[in-house]
């Protein structure tokens, strides 16, 4: 009972569930695989912050890809520089974009590039030693928020930024870890005009 009524409380705090919902292929690829627990926690996050939005992420890695089940869209991730967390090291604030995409004659492609080895460096002062563990699983959300960042560049075919914490045009090294940060409202809308759900 006590599930039942924790799903009807969450359809009515999210009533864009209620409308048409979508699959999204992402597909990762990254030079140096991932670690399992990092891999795992991208793939809840991400999953996490579309489905207020009604879409489904469906992570994949790059080969083979042969199936793309429901999914309306691909988005195609390369992961550059995939490196372990250093805690407890003091690090230079992270130079440049983590993430960009590229812009071809007008259009935003959907080819998202994420520095995950700058990821790293920014958020490794933020743990102490003996916190390895936690940084190698919190890495996996920072880099799903990297991506969901880019992700709204290419469906808003913008280099615009917006309202929220994760769609800034700095995002800091606790935003990108810290437990309960998504999309806002207007974020969420964005990603359904851009996936043709309006
Ligand atoms: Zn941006």
């Amino acid at each position: 009972m006590r599930s039942l009524r924790n799903a009807l409380i969450g359809l009515a705090i999210a009533p864009v569930l209620l409308l048409s919902q979508t699959g999204l292929a992402v597909i990762i690829d990254a030079d140096t695989p991932l670690a399992a627990d990092t891999r795992m926690e991208l793939v809840r996050e991400l999953a996490e912050l579309l489905a207020p939005a009604g879409v489904h992420a469906d992570v994949q890695d790059s080969a083979p890809v042969n199936w793309l089940g429901t999914s309306v869209a691909v988005a195609y991730v390369t992961l550059h520089g995939v490196c372990p967390v250093e805690v407890a090291r003091f690090s230079m604030p992270a130079l440049g974009a983590l993430g960009w995409v590229a812009r071809i004659d007008g259009v935003v492609q959907p080819f998202i590039h994420v520095d995950a080895g700058a990821a790293a460096a920014h958020i490794g002062p933020l743990f102490v030693r003996g916190q390895e563990a936690l940084a190698r699983m919190l890495l996996g959300r920072a880099l799903a928020r990297v991506i969901m960042h880019e992700l709204l560049h290419w469906l808003t075919q913008s280099a615009e930024h917006g309202e929220g914490p994760l769609f800034q045009p700095a995002v800091s090294a606790s935003t990108l870890i810290a437990a309960g940060v998504g999309l806002v409202e207007s974020e969420v809308w964005m990603v359904r005009r851009g996936l043709g759900l309006l």
